[in-house]
């Protein structure tokens, strides 16, 4: 339930009734009203998800905290405010790139709680710890090199000590339960279907009487993932932020992993070989353990029932003990049923959870036919370069890819054929056979993103898109507008919104990294411009124009003005 509802009526009266009792409360109050979002992270790109809203005026919290990871073209905006004055966070799902810098949030003097579901939160205390350790073995790394030059030793992002202080931070609420959290803010988590424990928030916002919704969609998940449920119904909210992941792409709805995963093995087994899979620790490995498991439990390989499969990542261990305490209400029908039958859906025979490194070692010299599920997915970290080292030259095993390979990545590289890779310092030649498993997603496509968004009747005043790289977002915001005439918008980090008046304060230009403001406002790898840009270089060349009018006659200038000032109205 709304804890302080306004009935609003139609979209298109909605302005000017927000304006107009905003108006008369401050002339009779005489007190200024602010609530206002800023976006500031996954902008335009589709990592490090951060936004900032003013709920009142001087109060602050956060939707997210995310790392930026691999390459992004754009400048992330500074954080208008310090760390100190933000009072929650409240985070969507347990990914690094909507989790990863709440340590340095805490490190920066972050004092408040940290919202989320129990799930999201038991993820978050491995995956942040795991995060820490890679912070503090990178800067190890670069202190060593750089103190044999001469040069100053490099300080941790965040150590193992402040991940597990975030920690105390959290506090866990269920699904589908209405939280008041302080005067004037109140919240819901429901389950997004992504990860476990992911979840869109809705948020009710109240100021002295004047209230807005505002819905923040996390990343949707894609429908009929295995273990985890499909998203929930989308909520009525006056505002909506939304990922766009796959805003302008669609998964093969046909491809069903299990036979393609079958084939692989067996063929791959009867060459005596092993099958290498390069996994994200957190949500994949589980979904192939599920996998594994229904091919031994359906018995589709009866000839090889007993093959052995090695989980070589201490991280996607921990993650599976996480899954398996997990609460029933996170789990799909058919995990529910296979449970009722006594039987652990991500458990089977012949599964071996190796952690020591020896144990690891020994893997490779081990003639046995098996499955190796290393980390990390894209193969750029992790033991799987170990085992790629030791079994990527070998014809008769594979290499299957199990998730997207971002380009620059080994993953990709060996994924696109490259004869030979180098992998500590060596040059391995690519004999083994490669393979990619596909239908397995944890993202909504374009298709999965609208269903989701039209399961309610009710349309937001606008609809804020980030979470998507340049074509993505502004394809998808594209679509809403044009197709469904949709108020859809991707605005540039920096950007903030009034939500009570609901209209633009900052609209800002896009900033590329290093180097400042993009002279045409276009990323060098961009492909074709969209029309928000085009709009922007069109409004500069009209400036320029118009500075150059310095030495025209006062006629002249005024009829550009009248025209400017007619083209406004
Ligand atoms: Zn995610």
């Amino acid at each position: 339930m709304n804890p302080d509802p306004i009935l609003l009526p139609a979209a298109g009266h909605k302005h000017i009734i927000w304006i107009l009792r905003d108006k008369i409360n401050s002339i009779l109050k005489k007190r200024e009203y602010r609530m206002k979002i800023t976006f500031i992270g996954a902008a335009h790109q589709v990592t490090g998800s951060k936004t900032l809203v003013e709920w009142n005026p001087g109060r602050f919290f956060l939707v997210d905290c995310g790392m930026e990871q691999g390459e992004n073209p754009y400048e992330q905006a500074e954080m208008p405010v310090p760390a100190s004055k933000i009072e929650y966070v409240f985070l969507t799902h347990a990914h690094i790139d909507h989790s990863g810098l709440l340590p340095l949030l805490i490190r920066e003097g972050f004092q408040g709680n940290i919202y989320s579901t129990p799930e999201t939160e038991n993820l978050c205390s491995i995956m942040l710890a795991d995060s820490a350790q890679i912070q503090e073995t990178d800067a190890a790394y670069e202190t060593k090199k750089n103190l044999r030059t001469g040069k100053e030793a490099v300080a941790p992002l965040y150590t193992a000590e402040d991940a597990a202080d975030t920690m105390k931070h959290f506090i866990p609420c269920e699904y589908n339960k209405m939280i008041m959290v302080d005067e004037g803010l109140s919240v819901c988590f429901r389950d997004a279907g992504h990860l476990l424990g992911s979840s869109f928030i809705e948020f009710f916002l109240t100021e002295d009487g004047i209230g807005r919704t505002l819905l923040c969609s996390g990343d949707v998940g894609n429908l009929n993932q295995p273990i985890i449920r499909d998203p929930q119904v989308r909520p009525e909210a006056d505002y909506l932020l939304i990922e766009s992941t796959y805003g302008t792409r669609f998964h093969d709805s046909s491809a069903d992993p299990i036979p393609v995963l079958t084939e692989v093995l067996r063929s791959t087994f009867r060459r005596g070989g092993t099958v290498l899979i390069p996994s994200f620790a957190v949500g994949r490995t589980q979904e192939l353990l599920y996998f594994f498991r229904e091919i031994k439990q359906r018995k589709l390989l009866p000839e090889y029932q007993d093959f052995p499969v090695y989980v070589d990542s201490p991280l996607a261990n921990e993650a599976t003990a996480v899954f398996l305490q997990c609460s029933s209400e996170c789990l799909d029908e058919d995990a529910r049923q296979i449970m009722k039958e006594g039987i652990n859906p991500i458990w089977f025979d012949g599964l071996h959870t190796t952690v020591s490194s020896e144990e690891s070692k020994a893997l490779n010299t081990n003639p046995e036919i098996k499955v190796i599920i290393a980390s990390g997915g894209m193969c750029e970290g992790g033991r799987i370069r170990h085992h790629l080292k030791h079994n990527l030259w070998n014809k008769k095993n594979t290499v299957l890819f199990a998730g997207y390979q971002a380009s620059g990545t080994l993953g990709r590289i060996i994924f696109d054929g490259a004869k030979t890779v180098k992998i500590f310092g060596e040059e391995i030649e690519t004999g083994a056979e490669i393979r990619l498993l596909e239908g397995i997603s944890g993202h909504a496509d374009q298709k999965g993103l609208l269903k989701w968004l039209f399961s309610c009747d009710s349309r937001p005043a606008s609809i804020f898109v980030n979470h998507g790289d340049d074509d993505s977002c502004e394809g998808f915001a594209g679509i809403l507008k044009d197709e469904y005439g949709l108020p859809a918008i991707a605005p540039y980090s920096g950007s903030e919104f009034d939500l009570l008046k609901g209209e633009w304060v900052r609209l800002t230009c896009p900033v590329l990294k290093n180097k400042g403001i993009a002279p045409d406002n276009a990323p060098p790898a961009r492909k074709k411009d969209s029309p928000y840009r085009d709009l922007i270089r069109a409004v500069k060349d009209l400036q320029e124009y118009a500075e150059g009018m310095e030495e025209s006659s006062n006629g002249e200038i005024r009829k550009l003005t009248e025209q400017i000032r007619k083209l406004m109205d």
